[in-house]
């Protein structure tokens, strides 16, 4: 009798993006639908740890989509009214002042959209990162209720207020790692990663210059100095292919989507920015498509390096384990 074969296990990496990563990876997540790519782990940073968290809790995309389509303002910022920041900076000195806006809204919208409440009742593993404020250290959350933990990892510095859990303090996991590649690669029994990447990296001055002229100059800062680190991963193509250099080999697509602009408070445009994103991703993928899910060590990839391991039974599948400067909280 003929064996049946597998489909490969495949996991994807969300990256940091701001708003218009929220629209951008919505559509890469709806172009996999349709290309009927299914998703077996998770990990994201930023809005790839919002739109993440949505997946891997099993939410209806199509119906997210609508959501975020027609999502007002003040179901995800809420800046205190001007009296009260007048006062609070300069009668207070602004003194326990830590950011524009307070993340309950915003944590309450995750929560409204979710279709399960904690990483543990997830669909599939699901990994948030975030930075720890007080220990300086990177975070990927791991268990625990997902919306705070999700927000934690989108509270971009300045903007919002550190999300607190647990007596500790968490800001935007951008300001440590863009896209957490290392969460679930070598981990779950993956076959092939996708890592999906919105971040704009601009540098120097000319990056500078780009920032003053927009609206909002002072985000656009904040995204300067949150983007600076050009990932490893990033080869200014649209389509790339790595391999894991965390130790496994396995390999890796890298989407790289050309993107139209998105400008704060970011919701309006927001569907023309996700329709860019599923229709690149799509064309992108569909020609790979097919050996993506039967065999993907036959998709065009980087020879195998020393110290990288060439078949899958020789890939380091183990259970998520802490590395140095790295931990998972309850
Ligand atoms: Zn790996």
């Amino acid at each position: 009798m003929e064996e049946v074969k597998k489909p490969a296990r495949i996991g994807v990496v969300l990256s940091s993006g701001g708003g218009r990563g929220v629209y951008a990876h919505t559509g890469f997540l709806l172009a996999l639908r349709q290309l009927g790519i299914e998703v077996s782990a998770i990990a994201g940073c930023s809005a790839g740890a919002l739109v993440g968290g949505i997946a891997a809790s099993g939410a209806d995309l199509q119906q997210w989509s609508q959501v975020i389509a027609s999502v007002r303002t003040r179901e995800y910022w809420t800046p205190d009214p001007w009296l009260q920041f007048v006062w609070r900076l300069a009668v207070n000195k602004g003194r326990g002042y830590t950011g524009l806006s307070d993340t309950a809204a915003a944590i309450a919208f995750c929560r409204r959209n979710l279709a399960v409440q904690t990483f543990e009742e997830c669909r599939v593993p699901f990994y948030s990162l975030a930075m720890d404020l007080g220990r300086g250290a990177k975070v990927l959350f791991a268990a625990g209720e997902l919306a705070p933990r999700m927000m934690a990892s989108a509270a971009m510095p300045l903007l919002y207020r550190p999300v607190e859990i647990a007596g500790s303090l968490y800001t935007d996991g951008a300001v440590i790692e863009l896209a957490p590649t290392e969460a679930i690669c070598c981990k779950h029994n993956l076959d092939a990663l996708i890592v999906h990447h919105t971040s704009v990296h601009r540098e120097g001055g000319e990056g500078m210059a780009w920032a003053v002229r927009q609206p909002w100059s002072l985000i656009e800062i904040l995204n300067l100095l949150l983007y600076r680190h050009r990932p490893w991963y990033l080869s200014d193509q649209p389509l790339a292919f790595q391999r894991c250099p965390h130790g496994c080999g396995t390999p890796l697509i890298v989407l790289e989507c050309d993107l139209p602009e998105l400008v704060w408070p970011l919701n309006s445009g927001g569907p023309r920015v996700q329709a860019a994103a599923l229709s690149q991703s799509l064309a992108s993928l569909q020609p790979y498509a097919g050996i993506l899910m039967s065999d993907p060590h036959r998709l065009p990839l980087p020879r195998v390096s020393a110290g990288q391991a060439a078949t899958p039974a020789a890939r380091c599948n183990t259970a998520p384990e802490p590395e140095d400067g790295e931990h998972y909280p309850e």
